[in-house]
């Protein structure tokens, strides 16, 4: 039943998904969203919160905890992958907040949702349903799950993640081009690391062709993450996924030649997971009358500037800034207005992300860090300017 109030519909509790619903509860919109899983998975992954989505996560009120939970690193670190060559170092704690007014942060991913889902109220979210179609309508978007059931909203926001079936709905079935490359990724207890614990910063490895990022996931350093990329033949019949298991020795052979550090951590973890990397380019338009796109849905990108996350909760907070004071006859003006306002940036940063060179070498981030989305003055404009990709 359509409620008297104009009711937001959000599809996806993802971080995404879940930021959006906070971020408009704030401003005193009536929202409810539809999550597929039965409940919460705790998906052993670790993720880098940088200064940028730090300040959205500070406008939620969920720094504080976050900062309670997480580890900070001492520093960005760069590494060569025989030799251990410092090739770029960035100091991070007090100088990165001296920097951009905000912390740099290593979180276990699930750590992160659950902070981020302890500010939405346990009644907006309904488990256990499954969008399967929409339809929209002059005035209301009705939702259609999989068991059968109908719900209609105001207005929908689709962050149904990288598989999203509205952006399909909206734009048609994509195809992504597999890029031959799969990354393996864990967090295991750091107690089983022994002695040789590792260093106290976020730390890359660059390899020819391949790459490790290792890092601890909490503040008491009792848990490890790390993430690759690599080629493998195979590689396209894996899914992303994030329940996909991996061969352990397999991965402990294709950085036999790393540096011995790294050898300890992969000789330590006891299972991995994969997650094939696919890549995408920007899509032609993020919304449709009373219907939008966030996060992974619309801008998926490879994990190697460690943003995709970071542009969600940047969608999330210009998406309810551009809400903000709006009547339901407003909401299409206002969607193409946020997508005005998001699409280049998250356009360039998912372009760069795919180069993977962010951050090996000396290079300025303040284009990514700098950036604030709390108060970064919005354009009124609703027409999308030309992307440009910038390096
Ligand atoms: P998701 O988190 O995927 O959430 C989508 C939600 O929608 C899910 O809960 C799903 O169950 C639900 N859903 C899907 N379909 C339906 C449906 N039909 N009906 C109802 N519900 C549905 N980003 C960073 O910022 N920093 C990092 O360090 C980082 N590291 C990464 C490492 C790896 C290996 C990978 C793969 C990604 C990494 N990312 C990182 C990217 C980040 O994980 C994603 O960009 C982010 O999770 C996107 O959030 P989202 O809310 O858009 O989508």
């Amino acid at each position: 039943m359509k409620q008297s109030e104009p009711l937001i519909g959000v599809i996806g509790a993802g971080i995404g998904g879940l930021a959006a619903a906070a971020a408009l509860r704030a401003r005193g919109f009536n929202v409810r969203i539809f999550e597929q899983a039965q409940k919460f998975a705790r998906v052993g992954a670790g993720i880098q919160m940088t200064p940028n989505p730090m300040k959205v996560l500070r406008a939620l009120g969920v720094e504080p905890e976050l900062r309670r939970i997480s580890f900070e690193p001492v520093s960005g670190l760069n590494r060569d992958y025989d030799s251990g060559a410092v090739t770029n170092e960035l100091p991070l704690r007090t100088a990165i907040e001296a920097r951009y007014g905000a912390p740099y942060l290593c979180a276990h991913r699930a750590d992160l949702h659950m902070a981020i889902k302890n500010v939405v109220p346990d009644e907006v979210i309904s488990f256990g349903r499954k969008l399967a179609g929409i339809d929209q309508g002059p005035s209301s978007v009705t939702l259609t799950f999989a068991d059968g059931a109908t719900e209609q909203v105001d207005a929908l926001i689709a962050a149904d993640g990288v598989h999203s079936i509205v952006r399909d709905a909206m734009l048609g079935k994509e195809e992504p081009r597999f890029t031959g490359r799969v990354a393996y990724r864990t967090t295991f207890p750091a107690s089983l690391l022994g002695d040789k614990q590792i260093a106290p910063s976020r730390t890359k490895w660059w390899g020819p062709d391949r790459h490790i990022v290792i890092y601890y996931v909490t503040a008491n350093r009792d848990e490890v993450y790390f993430v690759t990329s690599q080629p493998e033949d195979a590689g396209w019949m894996t899914p992303e996924s994030w329940s996909t298991k991996g061969d352990v020795k397999a991965l402990r052979e294709a950085f036999s030649a790393f540096h011995p550090e790294v050898r300890h951590v992969l000789d330590s973890c006891p299972e991995v997971y994969k997650w094939a990397l696919l890549a995408r380019d920007p899509l032609p338009r993020w919304s449709e009358g009373r219907v939008v796109l966030l996060g992974d849905a619309c801008h998926p990108m490879p994990p190697y500037m460690a943003q995709g996350a970071a542009m969600a909760l940047e969608d999330a907070i210009v998406l309810a800034r551009c809400l903000d004071g709006v009547e339901p006859e407003g909401f299409a003006a206002a969607f193409r207005r946020y997508e005005a306002n998001r699409k280049p940036r998250a356009s360039q940063i998912q372009q760069n992300s795919g180069k993977n060179t962010w951050m090996q070498h000396n290079t300025n981030p303040d284009w990514v860090y700098g950036y604030d989305a709390v108060t970064a003055p919005l354009t009124d404009s609703t027409v999308d300017p030309a992307v440009k990709i910038a390096s």
